[in-house]
C-alpha cells in the first residue's frame, strides 16, 4: 500500500481522531533530513505538474485544507506550493462570514473562489466551517447545519462532474502540539501577529472540535471528494503527505500540452 493510501478516509467508514496518531511519522526512515530531499523532489515534480494543467486548460484541480489552530495549514501552503508558478494558482482564505455573506446560503461565498479550467485553488478553510465552527460555537441550530453534509457531497459532486478533482486534507495535531505552537507565537515578536487571544477560546472547545471533524470526515468522504488525515504534529511529514497525494493524483490526470498551431514543428526562426 502507497504511504498516501494509509492516510485517505474510506467513502461510509467512521472516523475515529484517537485512532489517528497526529505523531505519526508512517515509518518513514531517514527523518527530518531526507524528508526535506525528498519534499524538494516533490516541489519540483509538482512545478511540472500545475505548469502542465495551466498550459492544458482543462482539469481544475481544489484542495481543501482544514484543521485546527495552529495546525498548520499557512505552513503547508508554502512548503508544499513552494516554486509553483503563481499566474494559475490561488489561495482563498475564508473567515467569519461578513453580513452580506450571512444574508445568502452558506455555498454562496464559496461558489465563487472554485478554479476554472487550469487553476489549483487551495481553500484555507472552507465550507466545512459551516459544520465545524457553526456547530461548535452554536452560531445556528441542527436543523441547519446536519443538511449541510448532504449539501457539501451535493456540491462537491458537481464540482467533480464538471471536470475538477477535489483533495482534502484535515491536518492532525494534538492538544499539547498546539500548546506549544500557541506559546512559540506568543514568545517570538516575529510570530505573535498570528496569535489571536480568541484561540484560546476555541481551544477550551478542543473536545467538540474533535466530535465535529469526526462527523464531517465521515459523512463527506466520498471517492469523488476524499479526505486525507494527515498526522502533522511534525512539520516534515505532514508536508510530504500533502505533497505526495498531490503529486500522484496530478500524474494520473492524464494531462498534454497543447500541440501549438499547425506547421510550428520543424519552424526556423529567423
Ligand atoms: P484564521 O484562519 O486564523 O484567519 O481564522 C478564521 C476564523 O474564521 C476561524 O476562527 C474560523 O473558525 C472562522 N470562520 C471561518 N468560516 C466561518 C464560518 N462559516 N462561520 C463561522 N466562523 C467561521
Ligand atoms: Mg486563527
Amino acid at each position: 500500500m502507497k504511504r498516501m493510501d494509509r492516510h485517505r478516509v474510506k467513502p461510509g467508514s467512521r472516523v475515529e481522531l484517537a485512532r489517528h496518531d497526529p505523531g505519526s511519522t508512517g515509518g518513514f526512515r531517514g527523518g527530518k533530513k531526507k524528508a526535506a530531499a525528498e519534499l524538494q523532489r516533490l516541489n519540483e515534480r509538482l512545478e511540472v505538474l500545475q505548469e502542465l494543467l495551466w498550459a492544458e486548460r482543462e482539469h481544475k484541480v481544489l484542495v481543501v485544507l482544514q484543521g485546527l489552530d495552529a495546525s498548520g495549514k499557512d505552513g503547508t501552503i508554502r512548503h508544499v506550493f513552494e516554486g509553483v508558478n503563481p499566474a494559475g494558482v490561488r489561495v482563498a482564505s475564508f473567515r467569519v462570514p461578513t453580513p452580506d455573506e450571512l444574508a445568502h446560503d452558506f455555498l454562496w461565498r464559496v461558489h465563487p473562489k472554485v478554479p476554472g479550467r487550469g487553476e489549483l485553488v487551495i481553500f484555507n478553510r472552507s465550507h466545512y466551517e459551516d459544520v465545524l465552527a457553526v456547530r461548535v460555537l452554536e452560531l445556528a441550530p441542527r436543523a441547519v447545519w446536519e443538511p449541510r453534509f448532504e449539501q457539501i457531497v451535493a456540491f462537491e459532486k458537481l464540482l467533480a462532474d464538471t471536470g475538477t478533482t477535489v483533495l482534502k486534507f484535515f491536518l492532525h495535531i494534538d492538544a499539547e502540539e498546539q500548546r506549544e505552537r500557541f506559546q512559540a507565537r506568543v514568545d517570538d515578536p516575529t510570530k505573535r501577529w498570528k496569535f489571536n487571544p480568541g484561540d484560546l477560546d476555541t481551544r477550551k472547545l478542543w473536545e467538540r472540535y474533535v466530535e465535529a471533524y469526526e462527523d464531517a470526515l465521515s459523512r463527506t468522504a466520498t471517492d469523488f471528494a476524499p479526505w486525507y488525515v494527515v498526522p502533522a504534529n511534525k512539520k516534515w511529514y505532514r508536508n510530504l503527505i500533502v505533497a505526495t497525494v498531490l503529486v500522484e493524483t496530478l500524474a494520473g490526470l492524464d494531462m498534454r500540452y497543447p500541440p501549438g498551431e499547425p506547421g510550428l514543428e520543424g519552424l526556423v526562426v529567423e
